[in-house]
């Protein structure tokens, strides 16, 4: 679920991610991913990871999901499939009908992941400014995000244009950001996780 969170969070937070503020899987202390912008991609930006304590290796891996949904030209059944995460590449996917039991090579619908491998292993990373607050997730990707909502917070206006600038993050925020009654202890949050 964090890495879900992480993977769908990133693409639209683009003006702030190119540096995100992570707890290093190896000795939790405060580490960093910088986005290298050598190889942009358009959804899945490539980082490197960097520990300045440890100086432990975590290197990311690119997964394909593949998937199918259709309906069998034979019998009409729904035909669905959906792979595990794979490094395979693969251009067509065979599915067999459950109804009528014909097998069918369609090109699948491809979703791009993300792993981190540390030593081996698939490692999750968490934002290092992140605290549950009301039973929500309240989380900035850096300085400079935590910044700026907490600057939105403490506005009084929340003039929308002022927060714009492109970004259009305010359309985004959730519910509980923009709740006025929840600003005083929201600003409190933010300068707990400042001092972290
Ligand atoms: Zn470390
Ligand atoms: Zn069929």
């Amino acid at each position: 679920m964090e890495q879900n969170r992480f993977r769908s969070t990133v693409k639209w937070l683009g003006a702030f991610s190119d540096k995100i503020i992570v707890h290093c899987p190896n000795c939790n202390s405060k580490a960093q991913l910088l986005r290298r912008w050598a190889e942009y991609r358009k959804y899945n930006d490539p980082y490197d990871f960097q520990c300045n304590h440890c100086h432990t290796e975590v290197r990311e891996l690119e997964k394909h999901i593949y998937s199918i949904n259709r309906n069998c030209p034979f019998c009409a059944e729904i035909m669905t499939y959906k792979s595990a995460p794979t490094t395979k590449i693969k251009k067509e996917i065979e599915v067999s009908c459950d109804q009528c039991q014909k097998k069918l090579c369609y090109p699948p619908k491809i979703e791009i992941i993300k792993e981190w491998i540390s030593k081996g292993k698939t490692v999750e990373l968490h934002y290092w400014y992140e605290t549950k607050y009301k039973g929500e997730w309240f989380w900035a990707l850096n300085e400079e995000h935590l910044e700026y909502l907490e600057q939105f917070i403490a506005s009084k206006l929340r003039e929308r244009s002022l927060y714009r600038s492109g970004m259009m993050l305010v359309d985004k925020l959730p519910q509980f950001i923009k709740d006025k009654k929840n600003r005083d202890s929201l600003l409190k949050t933010i300068s707990k996780l400042k001092e972290k």
